[in-house]
């Protein structure tokens, strides 16, 4: 059975998909079979693994509307032990049009049952809300990593997230856990950055994965190549940083 993480946070532009696209590959790298499931309309994760989504034919949509299955929309990449769910922009529909389906939570859910035991891992990417894409990727998974970056307003909308998996957890998913939360575009000579660390680590010690990811030009490069990091400049601060914070995935859901 695979451990399945999603990678939550309602704001925009925290590293949810920079971590999605790179802690998959990273686990990938350590012999884990990964399946890595773009649930944002925007598509940013199915480009960051090179798929190129005008040669997409079936995406998350289809399945999420029960249109394909999962053994049908999966793709390989060209990196190791990695596949793909890609998204499109028709995505952003779904939202709207599954207002009235049955068990709509559950949509995700029951479509990944069907690969679940193919693979180790399955990562997936979420939209910047707590809609019903995002609810549907809690309900499907085994833990939750939240991207965040230490800036001033990094606690603010905490909460309501810790809100929203409590209640995930309580009407849908009685194993849902948070896997951990994930320090995001660190720089260590900002003191305003060591002393929201600091904060964090007061409240969230045990949450708190040991390794940051630094700011790291590599990371923002990567995409625009269509590769994980790893594969862009492995020995790269960036690489480096998602590999440690593979190897603690792996040891935090043995
Ligand atoms: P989200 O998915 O939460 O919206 P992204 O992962 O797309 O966030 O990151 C937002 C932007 O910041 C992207 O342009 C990405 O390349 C860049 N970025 C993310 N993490 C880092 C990092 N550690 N160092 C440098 N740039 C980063
Ligand atoms: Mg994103």
């Amino acid at each position: 059975m695979a451990y399945t993480i999603s990678l939550a946070n309602q704001k925009g532009g925290v590293g949810k998909t920079t971590s999605a696209v790179n802690c998959a590959a990273a686990l990938g790298a350590l012999d884990k079979r990964v399946l890595l499931v773009d649930l944002d309309p925007q598509g940013n994760a199915t480009s960051g693994v090179g798929v190129q989504r005008k040669k997409i034919k079936l995406s998350s949509y289809d399945l999420i509307i029960g249109r394909a299955k999962a053994s049908e929309v999966i793709q390989s990449t060209g990196f190791k032990n990695l596949s793909v769910i890609p998204s499109q922009i028709s995505l952003a529909g779904a939202e709207f049009e599954l207002i009235d389906m049955d068990k709509r939570e559950l949509l995700l859910k029951n479509a990944l049952d069907e690969v679940a035991d193919d693979f180790d891992y399955i990562v997936i990417d979420c939209p910047p809300s707590l809609g019903i894409l995002s609810i549907n990727a809690l309900a499907a998974s085994s833990g939750v990593i939240i991207p965040m970056q230490c800036e001033f307003y990094a606690l603010e909308g905490l909460s309501q997230l810790m809100l929203t998996i409590k209640q995930v957890k309580k009407l849908y998913n009685h194993s849902l856990e948070i896997t951990g939360l994930l320090i995001t575009m660190y720089n260590g000579r900002l003191n305003l950055s060591m002393q929201v660390l600091d904060e964090l680590k007061k409240y969230y010690a045990d949450k708190l994965f040991k390794a940051s990811i630094v700011r790291n030009v590599k990371l923002s490069e990567a995409p625009s190549y269509g590769e994980p990091v790893i594969y862009y400049d492995k020995y790269s601060k960036g690489a480096k940083a998602y590999m440690d914070v593979a190897q603690e995935i792996v040891e935090r859901t043995l």
